[in-house]
């Protein structure tokens, strides 16, 4: 099948390979030229495990390709997944849905053929089916276009895995022939498996905010126990533990520390609240609001203990930050924690040195005044405080012995729960985490 992937960010690049590998030819389109011309060469731009592989090879096999544009892309596809950004408006909680609305209007201007538009940006519900009919609107007498939603549950640093082998599919159809197309572009997952829902535009619509709402609630909830926790010198991470043990609850995502962040789980919340009150049932969501400041009061805690722990003041004073993307094994620094933490601290004016194995390019951009190193030896550097913010395994592999010779005093916190007291303690550390005691 041709199929086009209309935005090449950190889903759309990952859907393009992933499609190619299905043994689809594929067309990847993008509004920013230099973005096409990396990938056009089988490179990311990007880092994500995996993907560099998947790319050089479905580009010089022939079947991925390139192209700014939209025209081409309306001329080569049976299929068009649409994949930009939906970032939060400027000035309010809402998803900006301008940039799908300007794929689907020009498309639809460009379309000469029956082709099916396939929505996999995360969108307010009702945006839809309100695009079908602009889309209908558009396109010449006679071409009948078809427009679905399939939305996406790819984590970074692990999307490739999890576009070749997803948990689930989910199609929100409004008629049969695009169930048929979606089923048979999906058919080498589908014939392993794969769970397949197939729904209305809403239902389909409301899954993927649906879902990113109760991974954040799950956060926050380990989070505000943590909150308890610190009050009353229990650990939040042994809480998990046992509760996470019974079977209704689950262990994963339940790792208390600075809380979530990146270009997802934040600004779908918000834009849930928003769209909830736009359709009258704003109190229904009211807990998401909680869940977020739960979040907030977690970066907030992380600055309240380095102040405690520098006497009271961290002006003056270095710093290094262990980890500046949202997540390990991602290069993304959006509505990162790591950096929250970092510009903050800075701001208060201490000597912040950063480090991270992949996203030191990103976080230079994103904030300029702070310091970078290229090792985590350069970081420490006569510190009197290091911080631990993003849980990559490197972090984790770390000689409190080794480490303690570099830095001007041995005061660390573990802002992700993942680096061993015992270890760090016996080494003759003061070590703090969030939601657990101090050692005496
Ligand atoms: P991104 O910012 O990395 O990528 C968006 C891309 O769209 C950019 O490359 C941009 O240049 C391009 N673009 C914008 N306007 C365009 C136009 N008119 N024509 C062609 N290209 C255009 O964003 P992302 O993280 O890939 O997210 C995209 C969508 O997928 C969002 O709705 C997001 O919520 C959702 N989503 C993201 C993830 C994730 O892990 N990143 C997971 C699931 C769902």
């Amino acid at each position: 099948m041709n199929v086009t992937v209309i935005g090449t960010g950190y889903l759309g690049a990952v859907h393009a390979a992933g499609m190619a590998a299905l043994g689809h030819n594929v067309l990847g389109v993008d509004a920013d030229p230099a973005k096409i011309a990396v990938l056009a060469r089988g490179e990311a731009p990007f880092f994500e495990p995996g993907l560099p592989e998947l790319l050089r090879q479905t580009v010089s096999s022939g079947s991925l390709s390139f192209t700014t544009s939209l025209q081409e892309a309306a001329e080569f596809g049976d299929v068009h997944f649409v994949c930009v950004g939906t970032p939060q408006l400027e000035g309010s909680h809402s998803a900006d849905v301008s940039f799908v609305d300007a794929v689907v209007t020009e498309l639809a201007s460009y379309v000469t053929r029956s082709c099916l538009i396939v929505g996999k940006s995360t969108v307010p519900v009702g945006t839809a089916r309100r695009l079908a009919a602009l889309a209908r609107s558009i396109t010449a007498a006679g071409v009948p276009v078809m427009l679905a939603w399939n939305p996406e549950f790819l984590r970074e640093g692990f999307a490739v895995e999890d576009t070749l082998n997803p948990d689930r599919l989910v199609f929100g159809v409004s008629d049969d022939r695009s169930e048929q197309i979606l089923r048979s572009v999906y058919a080498p997952i589908l014939d392993k498996g794969t769970a397949v829902f197939c729904t209305d535009l809403e239902t389909a619509e409301l899954v993927k905010v649906a879902a990113n709402s109760f991974l954040a609630t799950k956060i926050s909830f380990i989070n505000a126990m943590a909150e308890v926790c610190e009050v009353v010198g229990a650990d939040v991470v042994t809480l998990a533990d046992a509760i996470g043990q019974d079977a209704r609850i689950g262990r994963q995502f339940l790792n208390a520390g600075v809380g979530f962040g990146g270009g997802c789980l934040g600004k779908d919340i918000r834009a849930f609240r928003a769209r909830g009150e736009e359709l009258g049932v704003g109190e229904a969501l009211e807990f998401l609001g909680s869940v977020e400041s739960v979040n907030t009061r977690r970066r907030q805690r992380v600055l309240d203990l380095a102040a405690n722990i520098l006497d009271g003041d961290v002006a003056g004073r270095r710093i290094a930050i262990l980890g500046a993307s949202f997540k390990p094994n991602s290069d993304d620094v959006r509505d990162s924690p790591a950096l929250h933490v970092a510009r903050a601290l800075h701001s208060r004016g201490a000597v912040v040195t950063v480090h991270d194995p992949a996203a030191i390019a990103n976080a230079r951009r994103a904030a300029p005044q702070l310091g970078y190193a290229g090792s985590i030896t350069d970081a420490v550097q006569n510190a009197d405080l290091v911080v631990h913010l993003t849980e990559w395994e490197e972090y984790q592999e770390l000689d409190p012995g080794t480490l303690h010779s570099l830095v001007a005093a041995k005061n660390i916190i573990d802002a992700r729960n993942a680096l061993e007291p015992d270890d760090w303690n016996a080494a003759g550390w003061n070590f703090h985490a969030l939601g657990r005691p101090i050692a005496p």
